[in-house]
């Protein structure tokens, strides 16, 4: 109110002398360029502000200097893409989080565990991604240890049995890029979207970083598109690709790759593979295929057949991986897309059901953005606790 009345009177004031109002119009911007520049200091006007501007919008300069410092700071350092970064899982892990631990909480509320709080958690844990028999075996858990508990300690009985899950198919601290051989052969696995290509990419980058020289085959020959994306990989990696006619042979591409890896002196060999997974009595056979070429090739390959899972798919991964698992010994899984997802239950159903060790997680598109699987790990950013994340 005494706002309003003192620019009421100041605007009467104005009125009744327009030489007035013309001197104030040209001084102040004058007064207050004087003030800010007496505040700052000599030398300072040159200097842009550093804090936010408290309105409009800033220069373009401003706004091109700002965009490529946060690059600098996205940049990997050679120890994250070796690796991979770790704030990552907990920030990836925010839509599962909720969808899981949020719920559970939700239902637990303040009340100890009794009948009818057991059937909220049941029909909850069933309709989480976990998988049917991955949920029941958590609620008899929850049933055996935890009735009249509170809700802390049945949430800890609940992160127990997790963490036990996950804990059998995690693999040996130090271990996911060891080599058994040289070259060291890596078949991947899995359909169309999964995430293979990026995969492979983000491996290549990891093997690279510890100094290994690595050749890449791309024997997703189906599409041209898909060529050209290993490739692009190839050229951000600094590892060879090795590449055939769109259309072509897998497992003439797949023999290419590992003779080149020999001729080569190659660390690793890892080959690309298509996943049409709607004709798969196809797709399956010519897996085989790929495999007797390999081992004609290069002794005890492909050492490993890394089968990659789109966590998005939810309960559809386990029926992939049983479909794959019956093509070719798949010796290790990646779960990929685990951010942007609230399907990442499903990697206590994977680990639960299938028992093939988890080696990698996805947790983005960027390059450093491929994790080692850690138990604890996942469980820490799960139930959100600090302090799991320094693996
Ligand atoms: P492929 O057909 O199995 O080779 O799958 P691609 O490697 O081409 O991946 C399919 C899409 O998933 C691409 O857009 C990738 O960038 C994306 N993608 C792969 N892995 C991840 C991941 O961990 N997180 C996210 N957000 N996207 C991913
Ligand atoms: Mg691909």
């Amino acid at each position: 109110m005494a706002e309003v009345t003192s620019a009421t009177a100041v605007l009467a004031l104005l009125q009744a002398h327009p030489a007035l109002a013309l001197a104030m119009a040209f001084l102040s911007p004058l007064v207050i360029a004087v003030f800010y520049l007496g505040l700052r200091g000599p030398g300072a006007a040159s200097v842009p502000p550093l804090g936010p501007r408290a309105e409009g919008t800033p220069p373009p300069a401003e706004v091109a200097a700002a965009a490529e410092s946060a690059e600098r700071a996205r940049a990997p350092l050679p120890s994250e893409l070796a690796r991979g970064r770790p704030s990552r899982l907990r920030e990836g892990l925010v839509q599962t989080r909720r969808a899981l631990l949020g719920r559970i909480e939700g239902v637990l509320g303040g009340r100890k565990l009794d009948a009818p709080l057991l059937d909220e958690l049941e029909s909850l844990l069933f309709t989480a991604d976990l998988g049917v028999k991955t949920a029941e075996s958590l609620l008899e858990r929850v049933r055996q240890r935890a009735v009249g508990a509170d809700p802390p300690t049945v949430r800890g009985i609940l992160r127990a049995a997790i963490l036990e899950k996950l804990r059998r198919v995690e693999p040996a601290k130090g271990t996911t890029l060891g080599l058994a051989a040289r070259p060291h052969v890596i078949l991947v696995l899995g359909v169309n979207g999964s995430g293979k290509t990026t995969t492979i990419g983000k491996l290549a980058a990891r093997h690279v970083a510890l100094g290994r020289k690595v050749v890449l085959g791309a024997a997703d020959t189906f599409r041209a598109a898909a060529i050209e994306q290993l490739q692009a990989w190839g050229e951000r990696t600094g590892a060879s690709v090795i590449a055939g006619r769109p259309g072509g042979d897998p497992s003439a591409v797949a023999f290419d790759t590992l003779k080149a890896a020999v001729a080569r002196g190659a660390d690793v060999a890892i080959i690309d593979t298509a996943g049409r997974l709607q004709t798969k009595l196809p797709l399956l056979e010519e897996l085989k295929k790929i495999v007797r070429v390999m081992e004609r090739e290069v002794s005890g390959a492909p050492h490993e057949s890394l089968l990659v899972l789109d966590a998005n798919t939810g309960q559809n991964a386990l029926s992939q991986a049983r479909v794959f698992t019956d093509a070719a010994r798949v010796t290790a899984l990646a779960l990929t897309k685990l951010d942007g997802t609230a399907k990442g239950g499903v990697i206590v159903g994977l680990a639960d059901e299938l028992g093939i060790p988890l080696k990698f997680v996805g947790v983005g598109e960027g390059i450093e953005d491929l994790r080692d699987f850690s138990a604890e790990e996942f469980v820490a950013a799960l139930f959100d606790e600090r302090g799991g994340e320094e693996a």
